[in-house]
């Protein structure tokens, strides 16, 4: 293990497995209904479309827009007391479902309707974040602490 302190997920939880393998490669991944298509966040057992148990995961565009954001000034957790004040966002990817992140950068640059990005935060060789952050321009994703040029296809 590493000496990251702050909480983690299972990457081997078996509902959220797909979600962080993908993250460590810096690929975005939600699921999709086999019968309606529908893209679905969180992650669960049946469409809330359909109905349908049926789907698989696939990949989406890393980008959206800041629904809105909540800037955190107290720590609910000793873990991240050395990180406030600091924001969680709530994305609407340009995919479709609702993601919510912590947000890096600049608090004074958010606001509502920017667009953004992910940040893959490898935090540990396990588990890679998922953060967002504005886009600077036609800003692709990224994984943290460099910037990587990444093409994202759906499939
Ligand atoms: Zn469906």
């Amino acid at each position: 293990m590493t000496d990251y302190a702050k909480p983690l997920p299972d990457p081997q939880a078996p509902a959220t497995a797909a979600f962080w393998q993908a993250a460590r490669a810096a690929r975005l991944v939600v699921q999709k209904c086999a019968n309606c298509g529908y893209l679905r966040w969180p992650p669960g057992p049946a469409c809330p479309q359909c109905l349908s148990p049926e789907g698989d995961w696939t990949q989406v565009r890393a980008s959206g827009t800041l629904l809105t954001y909540c800037v955190y000034r107290r720590a609910f957790s000793p873990a991240f007391a050395a990180d406030v004040p600091y924001a969680v966002g709530y994305v609407q990817l340009d995919d479709g479902p609702r993601l919510y992140g912590t947000m890096v950068g600049e608090l004074d640059a958010l606001e509502v309707g920017l667009p953004v990005s992910a940040v893959f935060d490898p935090v540990t060789p396990e588990v890679t974040l998922v953060h967002w952050a504005i886009s600077s321009s036609a800003d692709p994703a990224r994984v943290a602490g460099e910037q990587k040029e990444e093409s994202v296809t759906r499939s």
